[in-house]
């Protein structure tokens, strides 16, 4: 049991960084090398983080196979988000890709080459030429192993610029002062099971997303949205959390993802009748429209009877007609996922796929320099002293519906961007550490001392796996207010249970299993701000496609959900319309 006083150990740093993955290392390098002291934590080794598995590549319009520019790539990104994008950020942040593109390449990226020299580009769904006239490549691949050069990359980098890794270190709580200021972080090592805290001028949430909290996901197993968890105790509100994105090819029964890059080299998806049933569905984009598109045509195809194997419930992924050599170059890994995980060889038979929860949307509201900001008054507020980028963060680029490969990019942009901020204001010159705000520490400690000191009570993992199950029956690809109401009243109750969670033995319990224990409390507000927050939007918008109100209702839906843990009351804010320079792009119908 941890003792509640100020005694113990203490670290200070400029800025503590909350996640290893691509967000938070594209940050770290920024601050690292202005010569700030700068602390990265991560539950697992860096470059186990789950940006090292994604696969399809990083969105930029390079224009190296045919001709592209950020103007067409912002109105897809618009398009894709069903509009509920902020296109101010989305400006930002398309603009800046190829610059931030060609800066990875400098550092050293290995990105496949074209018989030029230029940069390899896929195309990927959504991704189009002349505002939407077909589908152009502008998906920068290193293979299909994308994120793992990404991130290796970042890695090499971050311990040039001599950046401080804390490695199997898990962030507990925010520390936060009266007027709301955030003044870092209480840690455990998970090692020892000793809690320190790290105080910082700027702290700065990376932890990735949370689709762990459903049953299938092609999410590592360390996604369990501890930030999304943090900033919901300490006050702070979560955006758009309705919006989850299913990834049309996952492995059937296994969850692993076959990248959309797949497609994009030519592969196609058939129904049980050897049908190409998305020209039917996207006339012009076809396999490539976007995600929550083509997952919801395969959902159509398998209700609708037309499934492939003995119970109907998935469909296949051909490829092999592109040939062993262009498998064997651009897909290794997939065919080596295929074979492990789904049991054929994709250079002879087509892989069995079915919609798989992938990638949140929603998170934690940021600006597109990545400060987290509240909404009070009508008006957006800045949280002192706290950032939030990558996947955990809405900045929100990606609105309803995240375009592949744009979420590498949010990274690097997002990171970078915050990095910079940060850098512009001088932390050390601003203010000196301000007074530990010790009430703040006591509340995580005790949180801690809880979960130690009950003596009876729910077995952690029942309780994680009956989150997962309700969340899966209730918050699929297509939704009922039915199911959903269901599922807030069966969250509802497994929050109750988390409050109860306890050890039976005490003599043989593992930090492990305390670990999960912690990410348990940090799963159920993610679980619970997605379903309140879907059953209360009645409208289909990008991924919320709600069987009883199937249209999208631009006149009292265009606008950001925030739900707030403490009474779990949602508010709403105005999608920011205006973008930085050109001219807004308005709502239109959406089809491909
Ligand atoms: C299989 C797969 C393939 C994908 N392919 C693509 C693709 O081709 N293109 C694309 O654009 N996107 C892709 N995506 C999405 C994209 O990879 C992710 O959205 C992105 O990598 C998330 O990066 P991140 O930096 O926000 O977080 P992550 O890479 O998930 O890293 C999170 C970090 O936070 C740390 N952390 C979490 N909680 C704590 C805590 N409490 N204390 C300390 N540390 C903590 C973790 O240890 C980790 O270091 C893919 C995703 C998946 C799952």
């Amino acid at each position: 049991m941890v003792a509640i006083n100020s005694s113990l150990p203490r670290r200070q740093f400029d800025a503590v960084v909350v996640g290893a993955g691509g967000a938070g290392m594209r940050c770290s390098l920024q601050l690292a090398q202005a010569g700030l002291k700068v602390a990265v934590l991560s539950k697992v080794f860096p470059t186990r983080s789950h940006t090292v598995a994604a696969q399809g590549g990083i969105g930029a319009s390079l224009g190296n196979m045919s001709e592209d520019n950020w103007y067409w790539h912002m109105y897809d990104t618009i398009k894709g988000s069903d509009w509920l994008g902020d296109q101010d950020a989305i400006e930002f942040m398309c603009r800046q890709a190829p610059e931030a593109v060609y800066e990875l390449e400098h550092f050293g990226m290995p990105f496949d080459r074209n018989a030029d020299g230029t940069i390899y580009q896929r195309p990927f769904g959504g991704h189009t030429a002349n505002f939407g006239e077909k589908p152009v490549q502008r998906a920068c691949a290193a293979a299909d192993r994308t994120g793992h050069a990404l991130l290796h990359t970042l890695y090499q980098r971050n311990v040039a610029a001599k950046t401080h890794f804390f490695v199997e270190w898990m962030a507990l709580d925010l520390i936060r002062n009266d007027a709301g200021d955030v003044l870092g972080v209480t840690a455990l090592e998970m090692e020892t099971g000793d809690i320190y805290i790290l105080e910082a001028k700027k702290t700065i949430l990376a932890t990735g997303g949370a689709g762990r909290i459903w049953a299938a996901s092609t999410n590592a197993f360390i996604n369990t949205g501890d930030g999304l968890g943090m900033a919901a105790r300490a006050g702070i509100c979560l955006q758009d959390m309705e919006f989850w994105q299913f990834h049309p090819t996952g492995v059937a029964g296994a969850g692993v993802l076959i990248t959309e890059g797949v497609r994009g080299e030519g592969g196609i998806l058939l129904n049980k009748d050897g049908e190409r049933f998305m020209e039917r569905y996207a006339p012009t984009l076809k396999d490539l429209a976007p995600r929550d598109f083509v997952s919801r045509s395969m959902d159509q195809e398998i209700k609708e009877g037309r499934g492939c194997g003995p119970d109907g419930n998935y469909v296949v992924l051909k490829l092999d007609h592109l040939g062993a050599d262009v498998i064997n170059k651009r897909l290794p890994s997939i065919r080596e996922i295929a074979i492990k995980f789904g049991n054929v060889d994709p250079i002879k038979e087509p892989i069995p796929v079915v919609p798989t929860i992938h990638y949140q949307m929603g998170g934690i509201p940021a600006n597109y320099h990545g400060q987290v900001v509240t909404w009070e008054n009508g008006e957006e507020k800045v949280v002192n002293g706290l950032y939030a980028i990558g996947e955990c963060a809405a900045v929100s680029v990606h609105g309803a519906n995240r375009l592949g490969t744009n979420s590498l990019l949010d990274l690097v942009i997002f990171g970078r961007a915050a990095g910079n901020h940060i850098v512009d204001s001088h932390p050390e010159k601003q203010r000196e550490h301000q007074p530990l705000a010790k009430e703040s520490v006591e509340a995580s400690l005790a949180r801690v001392n809880a979960l130690e000191t009950r003596t009876s009570g729910e077995k952690v993992q029942d309780v994680a796996n009956s989150i997962r199950v309700s969340m899966q029956q209730h918050c699929g690809v297509f939704r009922t207010l039915k199911l959903l109401n269901e599922g807030v009243g069966q969250i509802d109750e497994l929050a109750e249970q988390v409050k109860r969670i306890s050890f039976k033995d005490k003599s043989k319990v593992f930090n492990t299993a305390r670990v999960e224990a912690l990410e348990v409390e940090n799963m159920i507000e993610v679980a619970r701000a997605t379903i309140k927050s879907a059953a209360n939007r009645t409208e289909s918008r990008g991924a919320h496609a709600l069987n009883d109100h199937p249209e999208r209702d631009d006149e009292n839906w265009l606008k950001h959900t925030l739900w707030h843990s403490s009474d779990g009351r949602l508010e709403y804010k105005p999608v920011h319309m205006k973008p930085l320079t050109v001219e807004s792009f308005p709502p239109k119908a959406r089809t491909f």
